[in-house]
């Protein structure tokens, strides 16, 4: 079930969504899992392959405060922190996204998924002892969104950016479309030095491949400001377009 993407970092990708969840894991076997996704069956299994492998978690980071990208399961242990920007870990409340799972794929128990652990202030890396991870702010998508870059790894763990699969979902607050284009170009500079990007939902991706998503996310947005119907492949898929079509009317373009 889950791909080595480089020397010391692991993706899995569920079915459901293409949702990725990510795992980077130290020298003697600590685990930092990103996102862990999606259904419970998922988090269980992928618990068992941890276990088979010999390692253990030792923490996990959510890029957001979206619920595929909040989640936990009574597998994975619950005594490790689970960190989120200050940002995202105080947006929504635990109801909110209880309740939005529950309408989108039901079965995960919210008592035991809970809340996330802010970082401090204006941490820059994450506080672990395996490889360097730092945090990117890239709002736009969501409050607080951050991406984690793995410099020694040259890896980019994206979030809810650089998709093959969904354009820009934008958060629904009036800056978001310029602070998505301003995150779009802190990640540009980003990518280009990375060897693997991993977007939230999607194909992991080269350095170029990722370039590219780059401009298509740009002239997206572009045709999205101009109110000009953009002609991208992915709104092929009924749930991207319905999404688009929300978030123009929200522009009210
Ligand atoms: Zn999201």
């Amino acid at each position: 079930m889950l791909e080595q993407v480089s020397a010391r970092v692991w993706v899995t990708t569920s079915p459901t969504w293409l949702t990725t969840s990510s795992v980077v894991v130290a020298d003697d076997g600590a685990c930092l899992l990103v996102d862990p996704a999606l259904t419970p069956a998922d988090l269980v299994s992928l618990q068992g392959e941890l276990t088979g492998r010999g390692w253990h978690v030792a923490a996990a980071f959510s890029t957001h405060p979206h619920w595929d990208h909040v989640l936990w399961s009574e597998a994975l242990p619950d005594d490790v922190p689970r960190w989120a920007t200050p940002a995202a870990a105080t947006a929504c409340p635990d109801e909110e996204l209880a309740a939005q799972a529950a309408r989108d794929l039901p079965g995960h128990r919210w008592d035991v998924v809970g809340g996330t652990t802010p970082l401090p202030p204006d941490t820059t890396e994450l506080p672990w002892t395996g490889p360097r991870a730092v945090v990117i702010a890239t709002p736009g998508h969501a409050p607080g969104h951050a991406s984690l870059h793995l410099p020694a790894e040259g890896v980019l763990v994206a979030g809810d950016m650089l998709s093959d699969v969904e354009v820009p979902l934008l958060d629904d607050d009036g800056g978001a479309l310029d602070a998505y284009r301003r995150s779009l170009q802190r990640l540009a500079d980003v990518v280009a030095g990375c060897d693997v990007v991993v977007p939230g939902h999607g194909r992991v991706a080269d350095a170029a491949e990722a370039g590219r998503r780059i401009d298509a996310d740009h002239r997206y947005l572009d045709d999205l400001t101009a109110g000009v119907d953009p002609l991208d492949p992915r709104l092929g898929d009924p749930r991207v377009r319905a999404e688009h079509e929300a978030q123009a009317a929200r522009l009210g373009v």
